[in-house]
């Protein structure tokens, strides 16, 4: 039988809706949730990244504001940049969209951001939260990933998960909400030696590399949860994921779609985080 399809397309829809109705009430508050975005260099994939975000901000009634700079911009105007928007009331979250240009070191401006408007999660004082168990602010592509699991009602505790890739941002995160959820997990990268032998045990498996099917489907177990968070653009221009979909939808129980599938969802809890950043703000 073919895989059910995990659709993130209508499921983001659902939470977009959700998060507009709370917006909506902390309005009439007089709080609008507001979003401050910082966009250096002139990579295409990032400036839809960022339009897509901006239109869904739009969408939901989130304030966003855009920073943009030439990929010139010095790491001295990025962190005063930031120092602005971490004092300014009208901004709950903050966003700074990778990759950054080669010459800023990345590490330090996202340690400048100030945890409590780190919507991306990414600060290493959210990373730790996340780590220790009691998380703040959840990396979104991992909220996103586990969001679906739940709505579709896939088992997690006691299940074999394997995550392949370990990016700070992806596959480390990720890992932990799924042993938070009680599955024994397993993290794969590059240099992980037979690949198949170890994605062949797991009932829930996820693909982060980056690397156009990479997943085929005598690496995948019969009836197992796939996911698939891979974007990869192909010579045709065409997006693809990690998964070779056709063949694997074949065996697995789950599969996500690529595009359609986990994309949305990261947006989706980009807006979340950011509600609950200024629902924060209005409860101290
Ligand atoms: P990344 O920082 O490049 O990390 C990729 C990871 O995959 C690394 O840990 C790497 O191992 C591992 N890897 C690469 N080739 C491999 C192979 N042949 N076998 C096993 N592991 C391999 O990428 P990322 O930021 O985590 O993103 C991963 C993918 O997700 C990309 O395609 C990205 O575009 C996509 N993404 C999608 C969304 C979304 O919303 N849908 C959001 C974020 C990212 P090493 O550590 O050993 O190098």
């Amino acid at each position: 039988m073919a895989a059910q399809i995990l659709d993130g397309k209508s499921l983001a829809a659902l939470v977009r809706a959700g998060v507009k109705a709370r917006v909506e009430r902390l309005s009439q508050r007089g709080i609008r949730p507001g979003l401050g975005v910082i966009l250096a260099g002139d990579d295409p994939a990032s400036r839809v990244y960022v339009r897509n975000k901006q239109r869904a901000c739009e969408e939901t009634g989130v304030h966003s504001k855009l920073f943009g700079f030439d990929a010139s911009v010095s790491e001295t105007q990025l962190l005063q940049r930031l120092e602005a928007l971490n004092s300014d009331p009208a901004i709950h979250g903050i966003l700074v969209q990778l990759p950054l240009p080669r010459h800023i070191d990345a590490a330090r401006v996202l340690e400048a951001v100030s945890p409590a408007k780190d919507i991306d999660g990414f600060h290493a004082a959210n990373l730790g939260a996340l780590l220790a168990g009691a998380p703040r602010f959840v990396p979104c592509t991992p909220a996103g990933v586990m969001r679906l699991l739940e709505h579709a009602g896939v088992p997690l505790a006691g299940r074999r998960a394997v995550v392949i890739g370990r990016s700070n941002i992806v596959g480390k995160p990720l890992a932990l909400l799924l042993l938070q959820k009680d599955a024994t997990v397993t993290i794969c990268h590059s240099k992980s030696v037979n690949l198949g032998s170890i994605t062949r045990e797991a009932e829930i498996l996820v693909a982060a590399a980056g690397r156009a099917k990479l997943v085929t489907a005598d690496m995948v177990k019969p009836g197992a949860c796939v996911i698939d968070v891979g974007v990869n653009r192909g010579a045709d221009g065409k997006l693809a994921g990690d998964v070779d979909f056709d063949a694997v939808k074949a065996v697995a129980g789950w599969i996500t779609p690529v595009p359609g599938g986990v994309g949305p969802m990261t947006i989706a809890m980009l807006l979340e985080n950011c509600l609950h950043a200024a629902e924060n703000e209005s409860a101290t």
